[in-house]
């Protein structure tokens, strides 16, 4: 588990993405321990888990009297002694609400992560990054937690596109203008068409193998090349090769026999999904 903390802090070391997937309190343990989770109940706890029904009338309750109602009902007693509550229920007060309250969110949800979740703490203080996260905690928090601030859009990946055609009026040049207006419409479809196959996201990691824009961006531009040259196959059937993408680089190569929109979508919708990419280490 404290290689899951190195590898979060070395990607950011190096200005490559956080995980922006950690639940808000988790983010908050790691970085803060447990009186900054305490700090932040949530209004009600999953239904499946044990005692949500109670948490969830216990969080609403705003005066003694609901809070003694509740905590001595037959489900009140049942979870008091779950938690192992020294108090007197029959002279419980808001204070006291709180405590519970703590109690059962500790009980059901942060207890049994605990283990895991310190060893990836540990893992954090690499590079001091612990440390700088702590101090800038609100601003940092878009790097852990899911934020639709690192999301790719169509703007901002047009604009780092930086297409490598052929000396003006060639033949050549001519061609890849053709297969570069339909990569541009086929990254379009990507961002805009829900229902398509494949997500801007997806095309990203393909080519970056980020499907976030990293915090600190990327280092240079994506560059856009066109490959010539390809052979017909023995059969008499035309090359059917498919783009590749060089993630060091930055770099796409789009092999120029794809100068149509089907064929654009039908080999990048391939490619996409046959690239093994770095999620699994
Ligand atoms: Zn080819």
């Amino acid at each position: 588990m404290q290689s899951i903390g190195h590898l979060f802090a070395a990607s950011l070391q190096n200005g490559g993405p956080g995980p922006g997937f950690l639940a808000p309190w988790v983010y908050r343990y790691l970085f803060g321990g447990m009186e900054k989770v305490l700090k932040l109940l949530p209004e009600k706890l999953e239904s499946s888990l044990q005692f949500s029904d109670l948490y969830t009338k216990l969080k609403k309750a705003d005066n003694c009297g609901t809070v003694i109602e509740i905590l001595t009902s037959d489900m009140g007693y049942d979870v008091l002694e779950s938690i192992g509550y020294r108090g007197i229920p029959s002279k419980a007060n808001l204070k006291n609400r709180t405590e519970v309250l703590q109690s059962i969110y500790i009980k059901s949800i942060v207890e049994p992560l605990l283990p895991p979740l310190d060893s990836i703490a540990n893992g954090l203080k690499c590079y001091g990054i612990s440390k700088v996260v702590m101090r800038y905690i609100e601003d940092f928090y878009t790097v852990f937690c899911p934020s639709p601030l690192f999301k790719w859009d169509f703007e901002k990946f047009f604009g780092i596109l930086s297409p490598v055609f052929s000396e003006n009026g060639s033949t050549n040049h001519a061609l890849e203008i053709t297969v570069y207006k339909h990569f541009v419409d086929f990254a379009e479809l990507c961002y805009f068409d829900d229902a398509f196959p494949v997500t801007l996201g997806q095309l990203m990691k393909f080519v970056t193998g980020s499907p976030s824009l990293p915090p600190l961006g990327l280092p240079k531009g994506i560059t856009v090349e066109f490959v010539h040259g390809c052979q017909d196959l023995k059969n008499g059937m035309k090359c059917k090769c498919l783009p590749s993408a060089s993630t060091c680089a930055i770099a796409l190569k789009i092999p120029v026999h794809i100068a149509d929109i089907d064929s654009m979508k039908e080999s990048f919708i391939l490619a996409v999904n046959c690239e093994p990419g770095f999620g699994c280490v």
